[in-house]
Order: structure tokens, then C-alpha cells, then sequence
């Protein structure tokens, strides 16, 4: 019989950990779902590993693997896809925002011969506006890159074990697994669900955090802000050509002279623009050198449960 790995990042989730582990339990054993679960803590401070070993003892259904420090989600899902033994893996919020009876329509799909099935969100749930402007902009900007409606999308998936393999073979380190399942193929649909209110804690994202994610993420999965930065070149020769024309018109017209306005306004204008350039030029420049320097995604510093003896 088949199986399926669902794969829990958490950070900092002891509130969470055994609630989240009891509903998606016995919701899958409700639907004969054969399964374990696999927990991520993700250099977790508090008692979130514990709690595993705890549930691991009780349960032979139950690991997880501790980081030695905080990687992110991403290096979590990633650890997650590296570990799972299952024929087929899932990704899912240690919170229950994303809800549990959603895994079982996916597993069905599977089932019916799809090797991915997207979660999309039928509604964001209760998020603050900032937030919520915030992803429509990043999500606005990556969806017209990808050609894919990107607003809607999550982290909570289930793939095939092919699926799974062919995101492993991938040499990069900086990843976008929300992007990248649309990236790799495959027979895929997708179901929606309902964004559900966290459970217990807090949501691990600040704004800086968000931004970086937007920026690292976008960068990881387009090359689209170096052609930016080629056309920004491109629209300043044109926009020189005519200020040019006409300076020279000016000149020999003898009616040059004042005109220092335009000079600071285009000084500060190009300079900006060389600025930002470098910037994103620099930026891309930091991730070759990330990827050049091969350091793992993430370290595992504790390993609990069935895991432990296949590693
Ligand atoms: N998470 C993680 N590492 C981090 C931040 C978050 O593994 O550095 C996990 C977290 O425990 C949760 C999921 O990723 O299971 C989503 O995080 P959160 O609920 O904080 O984000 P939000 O739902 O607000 O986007
Ligand atoms: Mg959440």
C-alpha cells in the first residue's frame, strides 16, 4: 500500500506541535490514508522538539529532525522533501491554517494519477492590510514573470515521489518551492481551501523578514530585474538623445544658459538609477557567491523517531 509523508515545518511551535499532530492524525486515519508524519523544527528554542520525541515514542508514525539554527521554511521543506520516504509528500503549516482535511481531496488526486496538487487559497485569511498590499505587489510582480496567477498560491502541496526526486536533483540552494512545483511540470492540478486562523503562537514573519523573502525569492527564481535594469538603460539613451538634441539646439540658438534645474533633476535622477542598478547588479552577484561557496541548505543537529535508523 501506498504512503504518504506530510511534511510540518515549525519553528517555535510547542503550542502547536501536538494538536496539529492528533487532527491530521485522525483525520487521515479516518480516511484510511496510510501516512507518517514528519516533522521539521527549524532550529526551534523552545520545547517544539521535544514535543516530537515525545509524540515519536508514542507514536511510530511520528518524526522529525531538528536544525541546528533557524534556516527558514524554505531549508525546512527542503530537509522535509530530503527525509520523506513516502510514495508520495506533503507539505503542510505546523499552525492549521492550512486545513488538514484538505490532504485527504489531494491524496484522492494522487490517487486518480496527478503527480502535483497545488493549495491555492480561495480566500487570504485574516491578514493585516500591510501584509496583504504587501504580497498583492510581490505576488503581482512574480505572477506577470511566471505567467501564472502566483496571489493564490501556498507552500501546502502534495507531489509525487518523481516530483519530489526531481526538486532534490536540482543543484541550486536557494530555492522557491512555491514557485518551483509550477516550474518543474508534471501532471498537476489543484484544490482550494480556506485559509484557517493560526492555531496557538505567532506568525514567525516580520516585514524585514517578508521583504527579503520577497527580494531572495524573486531573485532565486528570475533573472527579470538585470533585463530591468538594461531597459532603464535603454529609456535614459533614448531620454539623453533628446535632452541632447536640444541642448545643442539651445547652444547654437545662443539660448542656453539657465537651465540648472534640469541639470540637478537629471543628477539626482541618473544617479539613482546607476544606484539601484548596482544594487540589484550586486545582488545577484551576492547569490553566485552564495551558491559558488556549496555550504549546505541546512544542518541537522537531532533526529527522532523511524528516521533515525534509515539515516
Ligand atoms: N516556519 C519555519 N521556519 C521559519 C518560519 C516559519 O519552519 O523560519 C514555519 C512555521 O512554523 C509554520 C510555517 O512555517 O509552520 C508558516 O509560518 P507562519 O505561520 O509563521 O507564517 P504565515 O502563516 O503567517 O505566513
Ligand atoms: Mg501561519
Amino acid at each position: 500500500m501506498s504512503r504518504l509523508t506530510v511534511i510540518i515545518p515549525s519553528f517555535n511551535e510547542e503550542d502547536n506541535i501536538e494538536n496539529t499532530a492528533k487532527e491530521i492524525s485522525s483525520v487521515l486515519d479516518e480516511a484510511g490514508v496510510d501516512f507518517d508524519l514528519l516533522f521539521v523544527s527549524d532550529g526551534s528554542t523552545d520545547k517544539t522538539f521535544e514535543m516530537i520525541e515525545t509524540l515519536s515514542k508514542a507514536d511510530k508514525r511520528i518524526g522529525g529532525i531538528q536544525f541546528s539554527r533557524n534556516f527558514g521554511k524554505e531549508a525546512a521543506i527542503f530537509a522535509g522533501l530530503d527525509y520523506a520516504t513516502g510514495d508520495c509528500v506533503a507539505v503542510i503549516d505546523c499552525d492549521l491554517q492550512h486545513p488538514p482535511k484538505t490532504l485527504v481531496e489531494m491524496y484522492r488526486l494522487w490517487e486518480e494519477g496527478y503527480e502535483v496538487v497545488e493549495g491555492i487559497k480561495s480566500k487570504r485569511g485574516k491578514e493585516n492590510p500591510f501584509y496583504l498590499l504587501f504580497t498583492k505587489i510581490f505576488y503581482g510582480i512574480m505572477s506577470s514573470l511566471m505567467k501564472l496567477n502566483m496571489n493564490k498560491t501556498s507552500d501546502f502541496k502534495l507531489l509525487d515521489r518523481k516530483v519530489v526526486n526531481a526538486l532534490l536533483d536540482l543543484p541550486e540552494r536557494n530555492t522557491f518551492f512555491r514557485a518551483l512545483t509550477f516550474w518543474a511540470g508534471f501532471k498537476s492540478t489543484s484544490v482550494t481551501f480556506d485559509v484557517e486562523q493560526r492555531r496557538a503562537g505567532k506568525s514567525k514573519w516580520s516585514f524585514s523578514g517578508l521583504v527579503k523573502y520577497a527580494i531572495s525569492n524573486t531573485t532565486s527564481f528570475t533573472t527579470a530585474p538585470l533585463k530591468f535594469v538594461f531597459i532603464l538603460g535603454i529609456i535614459f539613451m533614448l531620454f539623453s538623445f533628446v535632452l541632447g538634441v536640444e541642448t545643442l539646439v539651445n547652444y547654437f540658438l545662443h539660448i542656453a544658459a539657465d537651465g540648472f534645474t534640469t541639470v540637478i533633476l537629471l543628477i539626482l535622477i541618473v544617479g539613482g538609477c546607476i544606484n539601484i542598478s548596482l544594487g540589484i547588479m550586486g545582488h545577484y552577484i551576492s547569490r553566485i557567491y552564495e551558491e559558488v561557496k556549496g555550504r549546505p541548505r541546512y544542518i541537522v543537529s537531532k533526529i527522532t523517531g523511524e528516521k533515525e535508523s534509515e539515516k
